[in-house]
């Protein structure tokens, strides 16, 4: 399956013989943005820092082997999706099924054969793309075009991982439409749907930095994400998320919250330890959430994870 490849791709090529680094870079430079490395060790760094869209790999090499270092690849969630190709001598076509064992995806023998290499390549690079493009789009909720709850769950672990390296703070708002059963309802499924977009947009357009990550979590149930955001801060985004649904002025005579499509918002803020994980901030917004409901709808309540008591509203 060889097709028209857009940008050009990033390929790491590990060898211990810099002929063959040369050799290799020759070959694929025309087509592609080549970087190497003389030993694992290097490579690591490299495939962490730049996320190659290919790995080449030798096999024997003084200190850390392929083996070992392509094992080292796909433990780590940053270098997993790289696929890795073996480069091999002949004589070590025998342990193919070692390479493939430890998720290299194939195996290219020399000496190198110039189109059979580019030919190769270019077949990973194409299929690498395809699994890129289905992953984003497994991560979009197909209604409002927002991030998915699958999506949410990998960036919360991933910024609570960050909060804890930079010390830092984050915060979680949960939100949830006020009496949206009525709603349908009243008004039927399409129109329910329509506020859904509506409101996703609204929610959006309150989430202001590029870090900020607004997703559905579940049917009319929202989540933003705020890295690098304490508790101050998350209130006057949640307040600013609650006049944003206000504005939109939808109609919604059955709501207890008001006469118009209102949230619910419980905010939780932190600042990760190793001790403590994602899930419990998740789990105290989503307490938060329930006391603005039992509260009386079209409100947030607030609560900090670090702070043993979780004060009213
Ligand atoms: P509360 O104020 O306590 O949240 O009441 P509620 O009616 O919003 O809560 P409940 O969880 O009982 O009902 C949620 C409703 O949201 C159920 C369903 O009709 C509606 N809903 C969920 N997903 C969708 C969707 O994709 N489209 C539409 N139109 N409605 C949806
Ligand atoms: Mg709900
Ligand atoms: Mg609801």
């Amino acid at each position: 399956m060889i097709g028209i490849t857009p940008q050009p791709s990033t390929i790491l090529v590990v060898d211990d013989t810099a002929n063959t680094r040369e050799l290799i870079a020759t070959i694929l430079g025309t087509e592609h943005k080549v970087l190497t490395a003389g030993d694992g060790e290097t490579a690591l760094k490299i495939a962490i820092q730049e996320e190659p869209d290919l790995i080449l790999l030798d096999i024997r090499m003084p200190g850390m082997d392929g083996y070992q270092l392509c094992k080292l690849l796909k433990a780590d969630a940053v270098t997993r999706e790289i696929p890795v190709i073996f480069v091999t001598a002949m004589d070590e076509e025998r342990e193919e099924a070692k390479g493939l064992e430890l998720g290299a995806i194939d195996y290219i023998t020399k000496p190198l054969s110039q189109p059979i290499l580019r030919a190769r390549v270019r077949n990973h690079i194409d299929l690498k793309r395809q699994r890129d493009q289905l992953r984003r789009l497994s991560a979009v909720d197909g209604l409002t075009g927002l991030a998915n709850r699958r999506a949410f769950a990998e960036a919360l672990e991933k910024e609570w991982r960050g909060a804890i390296r930079r010390n830092a703070s984050i915060s979680l708002l949960m939100t949830d439409i006020d009496d949206f059963k009525q709603f349908n309802d009243a008004y039927g499924h399409l129109a329910g749907d329509e506020a859904l977009r509506r409101v996703a947009k609204a929610l959006e357009s309150a989430a202001l930095r590029p870090a900020d990550m607004v997703a559905r979590y579940g049917g009319e149930e929202f989540v933003i994400l705020l890295p690098d955001t304490g508790a101050n801060e998350a209130a006057l985004v949640a307040d600013r998320l609650l006049l944003a649904v206000r504005r939109l002025a939808i109609p919604h005579e059955h709501s207890r919250g008001w006469q118009y499509v209102s949230l619910s918002v419980g905010l939780a803020s932190a600042r990760p330890t190793r001790e403590a994980n994602a899930n419990e901030l998740l789990d105290l917004a989503d307490r938060m959430l329930y006391k603005a409901k039992t509260g009386g709808r079209n409100r947030v309540v607030t609560a900090n994870l670090d702070t043993p008591e979780e004060p009213a509203a």
